[in-house]
């Protein structure tokens, strides 16, 4: 298995809308494992495909905290059917946006449908961690970035950081 690399805002794919997907095998089920394993080394608890360059509406994630007992979730075209008015904040985080952090109200819990690894519809319902972890990973699906959810002043200065930070990457990969 090879390990994805992990596309840094600001890159104009993160901003792409993704395509749902057709079918669900060998194929797909294999960039689902390498896209649960770059996530599990980046380390982070979520990841969408378009995060790896692939524009296509899919989400690995893994919110349990213990690193023995692995709990990964994949999601196909997934679609919230419901969100509560109640909200909740976390301090979000984001591998495409290294380093960076902010706090995003969302609603507290989501309903969801999609496909799992093996092609079968499912249904769950979410709430703390997760709900945030899901409706943070279907936002990249659609373009959006944690950071959109914040003020412009502080989403410009992390944009301004980031792209001085890639700028110096690039200074030393000679
Ligand atoms: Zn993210």
């Amino acid at each position: 298995m090879s390990k994805r690399n992990i596309v840094i805002e600001p890159d104009p794919i993160l901003r792409k809308k993704s395509e749902p997907l057709e079918e669900v095998n060998n194929d797909l089920r294999k960039l689902m494992d390498e896209m649960l394993e770059t996530m599990y080394e980046a380390p982070g608890i979520g990841l969408a495909a378009v995060q790896v360059g692939i524009l296509k509406r899919l989400i690995v994630i893994d919110v349990s905290k213990d690193k023995e007992k692995k709990d990964p979730l994949f999601l196909i075209n997934p679609e919230i059917t419901f969100k509560s008015n109640k909200t909740s904040t976390y301090e979000e985080g984001c591998l495409s946006l290294p380093g960076h952090f902010a706090e995003v109200e969302r609603p507290a819990e989501c309903h969801l449908n999609f496909v799992d690894y093996n092609g079968n519809k499912k249904d769950i319902k979410a709430n703390g961690l997760l709900a945030t972890c899901i409706q943070h990973e279907i936002d990249h699906l659609d373009g959006i970035l944690f950071i959109d959810h914040i003020s412009k002043l502080k989403r410009d200065m992390i944009i301004k950081k980031l792209k001085k930070s890639k700028k110096e990457l690039d200074k030393v990969i000679l």
